[in-house]
């Protein structure tokens, strides 16, 4: 299999292209035709699989085919903008959020799709900054986007694509809470892509509480 028949569109291919990338790796060619069906899927996958253009990839190219009816744009709420995403990739470290988005962008190359990251340890009003116009893709660590969200800046009433990363870790970080409470705020008509290194009985239960019959890959 090649990305050509996985059925990316062409400019994700152009893109790719430049990557030097050769094969699909085995959870992209199971992932890539789920996710741009549509379907939710549960990944079981490390870090270095290539998991991440299999979730990147196809949601790009459903966020442009949606993106007619659907843009990115900030919303006016008491004279202040809130900015809206389409997607939300949350990650439980600033490295791999940092990492995911520098991914997104390089995949959205030469097409008008806007990618923006977000995590603690910087000053808030930069965060605010990059997400106040608006975004199609958001990757954010868990605590940053509910201090976010507290401060009215950011809307995720028309989220579209939510990604849970290394969910796993984000449990053993703590962030239950802060995730129970984000999704929360996410339309529940959404296409959902769960991923974690393990699944034990907790994740289990929580990734089948988040999704509606999905496709499970294990690689
Ligand atoms: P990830 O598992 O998403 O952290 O990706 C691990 C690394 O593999 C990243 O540096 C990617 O750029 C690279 N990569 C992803 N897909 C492929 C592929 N099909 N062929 C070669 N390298 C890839």
């Amino acid at each position: 299999t090649n990305f050509a028949e996985l059925g990316l569109s062409k400019p994700l291919l152009d893109a790719l292209s430049a990557k030097d990338y050769g094969q699909p790796t085995p959870i992209q060619a199971k992932a890539i035709p789920t996710v741009l069906s549509g379907r939710d899927l549960l990944g079981i996958a490390q870090t270095g699989t290539g998991k991440t253009a299999a979730f990147m990839l196809p949601s790009l190219d459903r966020l442009v085919a949606a993106s007619q009816d659907r843009p990115a744009h900030g919303r006016p709420t008491h004279g202040r903008p809130q900015g809206r995403a389409r997607m939300l990739v949350l990650a439980p470290t600033r490295e791999l959020a940092a990492q995911i988005a520098e991914s997104a962008r390089t995949y959205a190359k030469g097409q008008h799709i806007s990618v923006g990251v977000i995590f603690g340890g910087v000053p808030v009003p930069r965060s605010i900054r990059e997400v106040s116009r608006g975004l199609d893709v958001l990757v954010a660590t868990p605590g940053r986007l509910l201090d976010l969200v507290d401060q009215r800046v950011l809307d995720l009433s028309a989220l579209e694509i939510l990604v849970l990363d290394e969910a796993d870790q984000m449990l053993d970080l703590g962030f239950i809470h802060a995730l129970k409470r984000i999704v929360r705020l996410i339309p529940a008509k959404r296409q959902t892509l769960f991923f974690s290194a393990t699944m034990p009985k907790s994740i289990r239960q929580l990734a089948e509480s988040y999704l509606t019959n999905p496709a499970e890959v294990s690689v």
